[in-house]
């Protein structure tokens, strides 16, 4: 019989009446993640999905490595599938986890019984399986209470199951049960986090990036779509809308105060990003900004950057440390490109003393100098859509 991939859910199993709803979308977005690695049969039973090769050319591995980067599942393993019967199931082992008995200080044996017409109890066979694979492997001691691996043994419906540790996954929830939200892309570090950090809790996201040619270069929008690259494997497919910025930071800096321009820039991306959540029916927006990290990001400046919208503004860094966005950065494969070293809009026109702490009606007042509802449209209208697939 051929090995396949367990994936057991994570907070999907709290959600009580929902938990089907949670499962179908989980099942859907783990076939679309490995259907590049072949054809796979997914299906539920008992809080674990099984994904099952169905074609000899399947890539298994491929599988493993994307259904660990699946959001509501919590931990993975593989597992090949024997006859019901005790001594298949004490052969399997012996020569499916044979390497890692092999490798092992100590061991148990775990089973779980779903047919209860199994003839033996689930510590009987426990201790059966055990015991044959002790005498098999006589330098790996018996612990029941810290084993260094644990051998699995599960009897269901159609076959036995023998697996060895499950590793840990990502978590979260799966994408698409946490709503659907527009997500502020830069060329930083902070927004890819923030993007993940979101996708984690379920939330869709598409992309919206402000670019500012002549004045940022083509390398600057490519490491942009490169950062979304790297995110797909967490958040799926990812459609990333390019949006024009030149002329409304020409126009700001024509005829606003100086120490304003950055925020009035930020209420323009927050604008832009508003139309575009209403045209796509999302729900919220997403940025990377963290309290005090720069003086566009004081408290005064975020309520005055947020003015401009209705929607709620979701900022998962808020309370973070550079170091703990970094480490996340890290984990996620998007730093190396987050720190070349392009150009991105906002550093295009730095006033030399940003205001740290500015008054919304000053800024509104400010702001009667522009042509605001003219500056967005044609901003909207020159913007180009990449798609980027998983
Ligand atoms: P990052 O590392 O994400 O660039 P930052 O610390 O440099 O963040 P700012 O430049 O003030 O902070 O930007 C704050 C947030 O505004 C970013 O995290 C991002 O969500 C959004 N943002 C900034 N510049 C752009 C841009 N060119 N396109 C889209 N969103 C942007
Ligand atoms: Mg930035």
């Amino acid at each position: 019989m051929q090995e396949i991939i367990l994936c057991k859910l994570g907070e999907v199993v709290l959600k009580g009446l929902n938990r089907r709803s949670f499962e179908m979308k989980l099942m859907s977005n783990i076939r679309r993640r490995t259907q590049r690695f072949g054809k796979f049969k997914i299906y539920s039973k008992q809080s674990t999905i099984y994904v099952e090769p169905a074609e000899a050319s399947c890539d298994l591995d491929g599988a493993y490595a994307a259904c660990r980067q699946v959001f509501g599942i919590i931990a993975v393993a593989r597992a090949l599938p024997c006859t019901k019967t005790k001594e298949a199931i004490l052969e399997t082992a012996k020569t499916y986890l044979g390497d890692a008995m092999a490798r092992a200080k100590s061991f148990k044996v775990e089973s779980k019984r779903a047919d209860k017409s199994f003839p033996m109890g689930s510590i009987q066979l426990s201790q059966w399986v055990g015991g044959g694979l002790h005498d098999a492997f006589p330098q790996v001691q018996v612990d029941v209470h810290h084993p260094e691996l644990t051998v699995h043994v599960e009897i269901r419906e159609d076959a036995a199951y023998v697996h060895g540790p499950a590793e840990p996954a990502s978590g979260g929830l799966p994408i698409g049960m946490g709503g659907h939200a527009v997500s502020l892309l830069s060329g930083g570090i902070d927004s890819p986090v923030a993007s993940y950090m979101m996708a984690k809790r379920g939330v869709q996201l598409e992309m919206i990036h402000f670019a500012s040619p002549p004045y940022t270069s083509p390398q600057a929008r490519e490491k942009v779509l490169q950062l979304a690259r790297e995110l797909t494997p967490w958040t799926g497919r990812l459609a990333v809308f390019i949006i024009p910025f030149a002329e409304i930071q020409e126009e700001i800096r024509r005829n606003c105060p100086e120490d304003h321009f950055t925020l009035i820039m930020r209420r323009f991306m927050m604008r832009l990003a508003d139309m575009l959540a209403k045209e796509l029916r999302c729900k919220a927006l997403v940025t990377g900004e963290c309290l005090g990290q720069v003086a566009s990001q004081t408290m005064d400046a975020l309520r005055v950057s947020e003015d401009v919208t209705e929607l709620p503004v979701l900022r998962p860094l808020i309370g973070m440390d550079k170091e703990e966005i970094v480490t996340i950065a890290r984990h996620i494969g998007t730093f190396d490109t987050s720190i070349l070293p392009y150009e991105d809009c906002c550093t295009v026109f730095t006033p030399r003393h940003p205001k740290t702490k500015p008054h919304v009606e000053d800024v509104r007042e400010m702001e009667q100098a522009l042509d605001i509802e003219g500056l967005c449209r044609r901003a909207m209208e020159g913007r180009e859509l990449v798609r980027i697939k998983a």
